[in-house]
């Protein structure tokens, strides 16, 4: 049974979690893997076979795969029955976007656009009438919805955009102008969210325009590296008039929508790795145990088992915090409402609470599925090159994974900086732990060892010092600058890189648990962990170092360095090589994805 946690957004840095309150994906109910199958068996008989149509640019085709998922109810999966959706709750509809991804690249793009940034800010932000107006074409698929945020000028600085919207004299339209750019289903959309500015407002402003409004106009479809059948245009909006009942959410209060829908924007993109991941994964075993060199499978080789373990890993563990992460938002909404809460408002505000875990997760997955891709191609040697084999157009559709949705630069910096704002407005308690701290650096080192009879007690314990790790660099930074920290990019790029490891590593170690807690076996799942919490310490140990030498200088670099030894030091006897070729044998032995 689960207990909800009490850990809240951001806090896992500074608090414990136990195994049982967490999700873990084991945990999926009936109606959700059904879900998921029905999800799975729609993209293996028309997507999967069909995949090389994508390459030619089909645009036509993209847009049929979208309208059939609206049939299947996908698109409106997370969409209240009111207003024609299932209204399932969070965590299956990222199932959905998971098993869409296993089409790789352009579906799930365009499917990710229309029901994450395209339906969301009206199902966020909508008052009433435009819901009921608008989301039940979204939701079955009659229309298709794209989100025009980008332009030429402002592209990570969003907020800065030049599209104006100018009020009518009598106050009952506006009339929008400006260039929008990047435009993921411009081609086939048929409503547009478009943000403006109006006067000279501080923040930009959120509209619903309809496609066949007079002033619309689109470039060319971007010639792009991958994702080619997601259709990609630049929108231009001349002088196009929208009635003032189509202005979402508040004047001014454009920013807060488009950074909420990227919120969830980017914890789907973690999820729309993983099915891509696990066929990835599967492709590339089926190849190695087929393709024979110096007389074997090359499945057989070391080099190719350590390549093919470490895919493994670093997907389940992607798989393991997304999952999680996804859980905690459901369960916040689900106590938003119990609070009095509209609906609404606790779907937007339970997302918003853990919007530290989706720029996490966004990066971090996307990494990891280029890591994934990546190696995909290197086992297919030759083969892995060209665009007859599905891997070479992987290795291009995942790319993008690290730029849109805020790229990774961003998004990193976004980890750390919205943790400093929750402790700077007190609904963080980073700086207490943080003096402790700084307090422990100058004792004498505790010898006293885990207790072995606590299950993963070592890393549980070494869970515990890579957070002291993580307190201690970004202490001592906060110490030094202020909140001109934010302007130290190098420090705040290396905290982040160490926050995603814990989290990613806490994660790993309480979903083993948890499995074991059920009674079933999760000993490679457990060699999995473990070969992520070495990765992760390393990383962490290298990450700590970097961010204190570009900062501390003399005793206190000194006294930082031994204490980031001390946090990073761990007890183990674990031989890597076996570990990996106990995962990678099973998944050869079992010529798939297994875990
Ligand atoms: C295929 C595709 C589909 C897209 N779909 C959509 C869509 O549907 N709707 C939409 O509105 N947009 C969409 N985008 C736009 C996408 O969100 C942007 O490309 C992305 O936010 C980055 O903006 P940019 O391209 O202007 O890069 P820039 O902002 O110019 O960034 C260039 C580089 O500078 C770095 N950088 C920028 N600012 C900083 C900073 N402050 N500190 C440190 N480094 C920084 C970036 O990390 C990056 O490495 C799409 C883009 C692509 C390629």
């Amino acid at each position: 049974m689960n207990q909800e946690s009490n850990v809240k957004g951001g806090e896992f840095i500074i608090k414990e979690t136990q195994a049982n309150q967490v999700f873990i994906p084991e945990e999926f109910s009936e109606e959700q893997t059904m879900m998921a199958q029905a999800t799975t068996e729609f993209v293996d008989r028309e997507v999967w076979p069909n995949k090389h149509r994508f390459e030619k640019k089909d645009y036509a085709f993209t847009l049929s795969l979208l309208k059939q998922t609206g049939e299947l109810g996908l698109l409106g999966i997370y969409v209240p029955e009111q207003y024609g959706g299932l209204g399932m709750g969070f965590n299956t509809s990222m199932l959905v976007c998971d098993r869409i991804s296993g089409a790789t690249g352009s579906l799930s793009t365009a499917y990710g656009a229309h029901t994450g940034i395209g339906i969301l800010p009206i199902l966020l932000y909508g008052n009433e009438e435009q819901k009921l107006k608008y989301l039940p074409k979204l939701a079955s698929g009659e229309w298709i919805g794209a989100y025009c945020l980008t332009e030429p000028g402002a592209g990570s600085d969003a907020n800065s955009g030049k599209t104006k919207a100018v009020p009518s004299s009598d106050g009952k339209s506006f009339s929008i102008t400006g260039q929008k750019m990047w435009i993921s289903n411009a081609g086939y959309a048929d409503l547009f969210i478009v943000f403006a500015r109006i006067e000279e407002d501080k923040n930009i402003t959120g509209f619903i325009v309809e496609k066949g409004t007079a002033g619309i106009s689109m470039g060319e479809e971007e010639d792009k590296m991958g994702i080619k059948a997601s259709s990609t245009r630049q929108v231009f909006f001349n002088d196009v008039v929208v009635p003032a009942e189509n202005l979402l959410g508040e004047r001014n209060g454009g920013f807060k929508i488009a950074m909420n829908a990227l919120n969830v924007g980017r914890i789907k993109l973690a999820a729309a790795c993983l099915d891509a991941n696990r066929r990835i994964i599967t492709e590339s075993v089926n190849y190695a145990n087929n393709r024979h060199q110096f007389n074997q499978p090359i499945a057989q080789f070391g080099a190719i088992k350590q390549k093919l373990a470490r895919m493994a890993m670093k997907h389940w563990i992607s798989e393991t915090a997304t999952y999680r992460a996804g859980q905690d938002i459901e369960n916040q909404i689900a106590s938003f409402e119990a609070q009095g809460l509209s609906p609404q408002q606790a779907k937007l505000k339970g997302v918003e609470e853990y919007a530290i875990e989706c720029a996490i997760l966004k990066v971090h997955a996307s990494e990891a599925a280029s890591y994934i891709a990546d190696e995909g191609v290197q086992i297919f040697g030759g083969m892995g090159y060209s665009a007859d084999a599905k891997m070479e157009s992987a290795y291009r559709d995942v790319r993008i994974a690290r730029i849109y949705e805020g790229t990774n630069e961003i998004n990193r910096m976004l980890t750390v900086g919205m943790m400093l704002k929750k402790a700077m407005k007190g609904e963080l308690n980073l700086i207490g732990p943080a003096m402790s701290v700084g307090k422990e650096l100058m004792e004498i080192p505790s010898f006293d060892l885990p207790d072995a009879d606590t299950l993963f007690a070592e890393e549980k314990d070494s869970l515990k010092n890579l957070k002291k790790a993580f307190l201690m660099v970004a202490g001592k930074a906060v110490e030094k600058f202020g909140m001109h920290v934010e302007e130290e990019q190098e420090i705040l790029m290396a905290a982040a890189d160490m926050l995603m490891e814990i989290y990613h590593l806490e994660s790993g170690i309480l979903r083993a648990e948890k499995i074991m807690a059920m009674g079933k076996d999760a000993s490679l799942q457990t060699d999995m962990l473990r070969l992520f919490w070495l990765e992760a310490v390393e990383k962490i140990a290298s990450a700590g170092r970097e961010a204190i030498y570009s900062f501390a200088e003399g005793d206190e670099q000194t006294v930082m360095l031994m204490g980031l030894k001390r946090f990073t030091k761990i007890r183990h006897n674990i031989n890597v090589k076996d570990v990996r070729r106990r995962v990678a044998d099973k998944l050869i032995a079992e010529n798939k994805y297994c875990f």
